[in-house]
């Protein structure tokens, strides 16, 4: 493990996932030195983590503590305590975390253990779910943390409804924002990517899938997989590992599959192209709700809840693992071009792409890194 290396305070910004990745990667570039970037290990596959350093143009991590591909209880277990040796060696202003992974819960964690003010950005989210993990995660986070950044005016509201104090709160929109007008790539790498993908603009569904819920009961996912299969436009499918892992050995689902343009996880750039070409998403992506406002692309939200609900009604609808998935696609195919016209003049509720900016300003205010 390596070890800061300049005088002025450092935070830690503690990430472990591609979504952390992707809503962290601009708040590192703006602390500068000041970041020291510690990688769980949760998401280990390349395709998940190191092509999103790259596309950031982010460091490589100070620190790398390995614990990707456990159960949930040993990956907060042993996160937690690797960085509680790191902090001890380490000492740091501030430990950022982001969103609701077990990264997340494990930096917060061991950042108050080690007397450290945990930040956690992308605060106050709350699908009310208690079956979900990332809902356990995300309040334990919200609790611990000396300084939550809440994206949305609806999280703020969560925050005070849970008692957390106001000097502990700042309001900054969602990080996601600027990543995305980032790295949305021109015009004409989109058309190109919609060359190599065989499809046209408009012409074709882009769907991602890895939730639990979703994956790891083979009748549900065989259930969407045939909702999907039975859409009248191509269907590009990135495959998370752990949905290909379901999927693989099982040969009804493998032939489901078949029906689909499965292809292995993409780079956001490509992911982000083909989102703003597709004439819809179906998704079980927190992310990819947000992401859609700002893309001005309609979303199914293959979901039993949300802690999204900004977009609920507009860029997006939730339906269940059911009927529901191809019922909502055709409705919105059937009027397609009046839908891309409709959200088209409707701002994202997450914000003007300035979170990160204000994020880093309210570190550097309160922690002096
Ligand atoms: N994503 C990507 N490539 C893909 C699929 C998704 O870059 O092939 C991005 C997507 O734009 C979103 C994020 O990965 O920002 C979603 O990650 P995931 O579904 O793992 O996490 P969640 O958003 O549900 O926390």
């Amino acid at each position: 493990m390596g070890s800061p290396s300049t005088a002025h305070p450092q935070v830690a910004v503690v990430l472990g996932t591609r979504p952390e990745i992707i809503k962290l990667g601009n708040l590192v570039r703006l602390l500068g030195d000041s970041a020291a970037v510690v990688h769980t290990g949760q998401h280990f596959d390349t395709n998940l983590s190191r092509v999103f350093f790259e596309a950031f143009r982010l460091p490589d991590p100070v620190a790398h503590l390995g614990v990707g591909g456990d159960t949930r209880a040993a990956q907060i277990g042993r996160a937690t305590s690797a960085l509680g040796e790191w902090l001890r060696a380490n000492p740091v202003a501030a430990v950022v975390v982001q969103g609701d992974t077990n990264s997340a819960a494990a930096g917060a964690l061991a950042a108050n253990a080690c007397e450290v003010p945990p930040v956690h950005v992308e605060a106050g989210l709350r699908s009310f779910d208690r079956r979900m993990p990332e809902e356990h995660n995300r309040v334990v986070a919200d609790h611990l943390a000396e300084l939550c950044c809440a994206p949305t005016t609806v999280n703020l509201t969560n925050l005070r409804a849970e008692a957390i104090p106001e000097e502990r709160i700042v309001l900054t929109g969602n990080t996601v924002v600027e990543a995305v007008i980032d790295l949305l790539p021109p015009a004409e790498e989109r058309a190109a990517l919609l060359t190599h993908h065989g499809v046209t603009a408009s012409g074709f569904v882009l769907s991602t899938f890895h939730r639990p819920e979703n994956v790891d009961d083979p009748e549900v996912l065989g259930t969407i997989l045939s909702e999907l299969a039975a859409l009248p436009l191509p269907v590009i499918l990135p495959l998370h590992p752990r949905t290909a892992a379901r999927a693989g050995g099982d040969p009804r689902l493998a032939s489901l599959l078949g029906r689909l343009v499965a292809v292995d996880p993409l780079g956001y750039r490509e992911f982000l192209g083909l989102a703003a070409e597709s004439a819809l998403l179906i998704s079980d992506s927190g992310g990819v709700q947000e992401e859609v406002s700002v893309l001005k692309r309609p979303v199914i939200v293959v979901r039993r809840s949300t802690e999204r609900p900004e977009v609920i009604g507009t860029f997006a609808e939730l339906v269940g693992a059911g009927p529901g998935i191809g019922e909502q696609a055709r409705a919105w195919l059937g009027d397609l071009a009046a839908v891309h016209d409709r959200l088209a003049g409707l701002p994202s509720p997450y914000g003007d792409g300035t979170a990160s900016e204000k994020t880093a300003a309210a570190i550097r205010e309160r922690f002096g890194a």
